[in-house]
C-alpha cells in the first residue's frame, strides 16, 4: 500500500542517524516535510530542517516545536525515535544512569508530544509513532535499565493513545528487533572479536539476520499514514517473529 504524506509536516527525533534517518528518508520519499531533532543535526540526510535538539531539554524541545510551527505552519506525525542504550543487569548501573537513560528515552518522548500536541490536534491526519523495542516484552538478558526503558513506552504509548484518541491524534509504537545501525556498529567495533558477535547477534533474531532500518522505516510510515487511520495504541513487531511468535534461535 503506498503512504501518501503530500503536504504533511514530520518531526523524527534521533533522525540523522540509524533508524531515524530511515524513517526520515522515508517520509520524505512520501511527500512529507521533515524536521530532524538531533543532538548531532550535522549532515542528517532527509532533512528539510535539522535543529540540534536535546530531548532531555524541555526548553530546547519547545523552541524546536514551535520553529517548525513557524517555518511550515503546521505539525501533522512526530516520530519519537531518538533513545540510548544500557547494558547490564539492575547492579550495573547507579541511580543516576537510570535518571539519565528514562529522561532520554521515555521523558524525552513525553516532551516532544507535549509540545507538539497542540499543533497536532489542529491536524486532519495526526500521528504519533514511538521507537520501543522488542526489550520491552523480550525479557532480554544483561539489558534491565534498557528495556524498562522501553516497557514504560510501551504503556505511554497505549495510555496517550486512549487519552487523545477523541482529539484525532492516534499514538502507537513500533518494537524493533536487533536493527543494523550505526548504534549496533558501535557495539560491535568494541567487541573482542566484531565478527564472531555480529554473527551471534545475527543467530540471536529468529529469522537469522538482523533487522534493517528500512523495514523498521515501512513499518512507522504505515503507522503514521492515514491509511492507518483505525489503528492506535498498537506495538507493531519488526523482529523476525521474536516477540509474536515466542520464537528464539535454534
Ligand atoms: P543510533 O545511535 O544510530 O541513532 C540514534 C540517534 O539519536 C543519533 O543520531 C543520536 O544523536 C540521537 N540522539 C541520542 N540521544 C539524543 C537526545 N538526547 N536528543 C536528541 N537526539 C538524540 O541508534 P538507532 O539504532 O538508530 O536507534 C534509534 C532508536 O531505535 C532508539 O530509540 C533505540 O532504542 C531503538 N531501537 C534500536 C534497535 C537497534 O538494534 N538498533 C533495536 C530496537 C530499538
Amino acid at each position: 500500500m503506498n503512504q501518501d504524506f503530500t503536504d504533511l509536516i514530520a518531526i523524527v527525533t534521533g533522525g540523522a542517524s540509524g533508524i531515524g534517518a530511515a524513517i526520515a528518508g522515508r517520509l520524505k520519499s512520501g511527500g512529507a516535510r521533515v524536521a530532524v531533532f538531533d543532538l548531532q543535526p550535522d549532515g542528517a540526510p532527509h532533512a528539510d530542517l535539522a535543529i540540534a535538539v536535546d530531548v532531555a531539554d524541555d526548553a530546547s524541545v519547545r523552541a524546536a516545536v514551535e520553529r517548525v510551527a513557524a517555518e511550515f505552519g503546521r505539525i501533522d506525525i512526530v516520530v519519537n525515535n531518538a533513545g540510548i542504550g544500557a547494558q547490564g543487569t539492575i547492579e550495573a548501573n547507579a541511580d543516576d544512569e537510570w535518571h539519565r537513560v528514562f529522561d532520554i528515552n521515555v521523558l524525552g518522548m513525553v516532551r516532544v508530544a507535549r509540545a507538539a500536541l497542540p499543533h497536532l490536534r489542529r491536524s486532519p491526519a495526526a500521528a504519533i509513532v514511538n521507537t520501543s523495542s522488542i526489550a520491552a516484552t523480550a525479557g532480554l538478558p544483561e539489558r534491565a535499565l534498557y528495556s524498562a526503558s522501553k516497557g514504560a513506552v510501551a504503556a505511554l504509548t497505549r495510555a496517550m493513545a486512549a487519552d487523545h484518541l477523541r482529539q484525532g491524534v492516534r499514538v502507537n509504537a513500533v518494537n524493533p528487533g536487533t536493527a543494523d545501525t550505526p548504534w549496533i556498529g558501535r557495539l560491535l567495533a568494541s567487541a573482542p572479536d566484531p565478527a564472531t558477535e555480529r554473527a551471534a547477534l545475527e543467530a540471536r533474531q529468529p529469522h537469522g539476520r538482523l533487522v534493517s532500518a528500512d523495514e523498521v522505516a515501512e513499518a512507522v510510515a504505515y503507522l503514521a499514514s492515514p491509511n492507518a487511520g483505525s489503528t492506535t495504541g498498537v506495538a507493531l513487531a519488526v523482529d523476525g517473529g521474536m516477540q509474536e511468535l515466542r520464537l528464539r534461535p535454534a
